[in-house]
């Protein structure tokens, strides 16, 4: 059973190793990955947000519902047009146990390659709201966090919101 880590843990800011080798087990983490995104209403998860610090992410864009699942996933090339979307993570949390939502500008469209389940290499143009998951997950496998794009200020605004990390 999957754990989904919370910001404060360490493994969040852990730069992920690349994956060698398919294997079962990372398909079946991946299902898993897969049904934690969905029960709690999200569209991306990557694999640190659940302790693994390897690089591999599952998500879904949510207009064709269409669900990805990316070994090594790599970022090719980015528009030059920016735009500006409000962001949340299944990992920051507020006092509430709910994501925390900041705006957050990024470019507005990436060429992604990654490796498929199967092994095949896979490449994509996205824009609009799949362009946004995959730069926000891709992040995530290198140690990174939407509020790092954030103005100092406006970080601060939101960390402080964020529910601190149960010590046990
Ligand atoms: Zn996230």
């Amino acid at each position: 059973m999957l754990q989904m880590k919370l910001c404060g843990d360490v493994v969040l800011r852990t730069v992920c190793e690349p994956v060698d080798k398919i294997t079962p087990e990372l398909l079946s983490t991946m299902d898993e990955m897969v049904q934690m995104m969905r029960a709690q209403n999200g569209v991306g998860l990557a694999a640190p947000q659940v302790g693994i610090l390897s690089r591999f992410l599952v998500m879904m864009d949510p207009d064709s519902e269409t669900i990805y699942r990316m070994i090594n996933p790599r970022i090719v090339s980015y528009d030059s047009d920016v735009c500006t979307m409000e962001e949340g993570c299944l990992s920051v949390l507020g006092n509430d146990g709910l994501p925390i939502y900041a705006n957050v500008s990024r470019p507005a469209g990436v060429v992604v390659e990654w490796t498929d389940v199967t092994g095949d290499q896979k490449m994509a143009q996205m824009t609009g709201l799949p362009a946004r998951i995959v730069q926000h997950e891709t992040d995530h496998l290198d140690g990174k966090l939407f509020v790092d794009h954030l103005s100092s200020v406006r970080r601060e605004m939101v960390m402080r919101k964020v529910k601190k990390r149960k010590l046990s």
